[in-house]
């Protein structure tokens, strides 16, 4: 289909989607020189940071696929996606879990409640009321739905991962009904994974202060490229739509692009998610620069005895690329700098319990740097997962300091006003406002003051970058 066309066919659906949705004029889907790779998202204006580009309306969300014997990880209410801690199959029969009659009468679950149960799911002599494979196959069978329906288009003009291996959701719906599919319906459903495959967000919902991370289809986001230094950021709200805005400034006739990956992730591994899961090789100003913006977020320190170097890979885009000390020119191959990081990684994992002084000590005898992934790693989950009022004085002074280090990474990284930003300002803010708690005597008022304008600075961010999330607790979101 040629691109006015499809610009007609996103505009169209989003004015129609979902009734008065705003700001879809500033940008358009190009196969310009402009994009990065065949097709992209084009801005026609400038935007500020913090501008809303557009709200775009999902086509499919579904949950995320569970292991084939259901442990792991609670299944959701396919409906309302509420995690259901007993789950139960649904009144109406198709056995998917379903929360309750509310949610098995609502319109949107109607017609693919109506479809399973044509297909004679399978029961297990297990007494369970619902399906684990009838869950992984929702993706394919909610893709009968945009068939049906009025944006039938999509599925012509949307991307397929290109694979010649059997669609996962289809083959798992196929074990668990009686009845024989549909050719035509078997076929738009291994279309609808593969476009899945190719574009699809985590989705992120608030059930009950619960985050659930779902898979969502959205068509404009879906036309936009990735970039490891991109320039917008996205947020949910409560229908699920997604509310992409401006995370750097945006010229008229610039591309603008999301990230498919971390984005603090060194170049290596996000090289490694893009080729797997997307199968491209990224090559951006980030990507091709070893030092990424002077943070040496691969590095190993050096190990040359008293040497303060940093090693790091002569050609980041090659994964056999020899490693090299620019300080004292040491070489080292790629398989040497595998199993070190291999080392690196079994010493993270082993440290439970976070004592910053023993971590410190850690990262000294071990001569880890503070900016190594595996480091990170464990920062953030400190960051997210204690709790201020239970730690020592010790701990929430570390844990402040190490809030900023990563908010100055993120500034160094060029990532603008991004997701982590605000998530690292709100925790930052949190623990500033523990830390005035247990001091509130002993501080005068122009103390407090200069602690109060830290508080509403930090509110100022996050409230504009998160919107309306801001009151989670945010665990395990990166
Ligand atoms: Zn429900
Ligand atoms: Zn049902
Ligand atoms: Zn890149
Ligand atoms: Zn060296």
């Amino acid at each position: 289909m040629e691109i006015n066309a499809i610009n007609d066919c996103v505009k169209n659906y989003l004015s129609h989607g979902d009734g008065g949705i705003k700001g879809y004029g500033g940008w358009t889907i190009s196969t310009g020189s402009a994009t990065v790779a065949g097709r992209g998202v084009v801005a026609t204006r400038d935007y500020s940071v913090g501008d809303v580009i557009f709200v775009d309306v999902p086509l499919i969300v579904s949950p995320r696929a569970m292991g084939m014997d259901g442990t792991g990880s609670w299944p959701v209410c396919a409906v309302c996606y509420a995690v259901m801690m007993t789950p139960t199959g649904c009144p109406g029969g198709c056995r998917l879990p379903v929360c309750g009659r509310q949610c098995a009468d609502r319109p949107e679950h109607r017609d693919e409640c109506r479809y399973v149960r044509q297909l004679r799911p399978k029961t297990k002599s297990d007494g369970q009321t619902w399906s684990v494979g009838i869950y992984n196959a929702i993706t394919a069978v909610r893709g009968l739905s945009i068939r049906d329906g009025k944006y039938r288009y999509f599925l012509d003009v949307l991307q397929k991962k290109s694979t010649d291996k059997l669609t996962f959701e289809v083959e798992e719906l196929k074990r668990n009904i009686s009845m024989e599919l549909d050719k035509e319906d078997e076929q738009i459903m291994v279309t609808t994974c593969k476009i899945m495959d190719a574009n699809c967000f985590e989705t992120i919902v608030n059930r009950s202060n619960k985050l659930t991370s779902l898979k969502g289809l959205y068509p404009v986001a879906a036309f936009m490229n990735h970039c490891c230094v991109p320039n917008t950021m996205h947020n949910f709200n409560e229908k699920l739509q997604m509310i992409a805005k401006a995370s750097l400034p945006i010229y008229k006739g610039q591309e603008i692009t999301t990230s498919y990956t971390y984005s603090i992730w060194p170049t290596s591994l996000r090289q490694n998610h893009l080729l797997t899961s997307k199968q491209f090789i990224c090559t951006c100003s980030r990507c091709c620069d070893t030092e990424e913006f002077g943070t040496k977020l691969a590095a190993l320190n050096c190990i040359v005895k008293n040497c303060d170097g940093r090693i790091l890979p002569i050609n980041p885009l090659d994964k056999k690329s020899i490693w090299q000390c620019k300080m004292c020119t040491k070489l080292v191959s790629s398989t040497e700098m595998i199993c070190f990081y291999k080392d690196v990684e079994t010493l993270m994992k082993s440290i439970s319990v976070f004592c910053p002084k023993s971590f410190e000590a850690i990262l000294k005898s071990f001569n880890i740097h503070k900016d190594s992934p595996f480091v990170i790693d464990l920062r953030l989950k400190f960051i997210w997962k204690s709790k201020n009022n239970s730690l020592n004085l010790e701990q929430l002074l570390y844990k402040e300091k190490l809030c900023m280090e990563m908010l100055d990474l993120v500034q160094k990284l060029r990532l603008g006003q991004c997701r982590l930003l605000g998530l690292i300002s709100l925790e930052l803010l949190k623990v500033i406002k523990e830390k005035a708690y247990r001091f509130r005597r002993n501080w005068n008022t122009k103390t407090l003051n200069v602690f109060e304008g830290q508080i509403s600075k930090l509110k100022e961010i996050y409230t504009s970058v998160l919107d309306e999330d801001a009151n989670l607790d945010n665990n395990n979101i990166q």
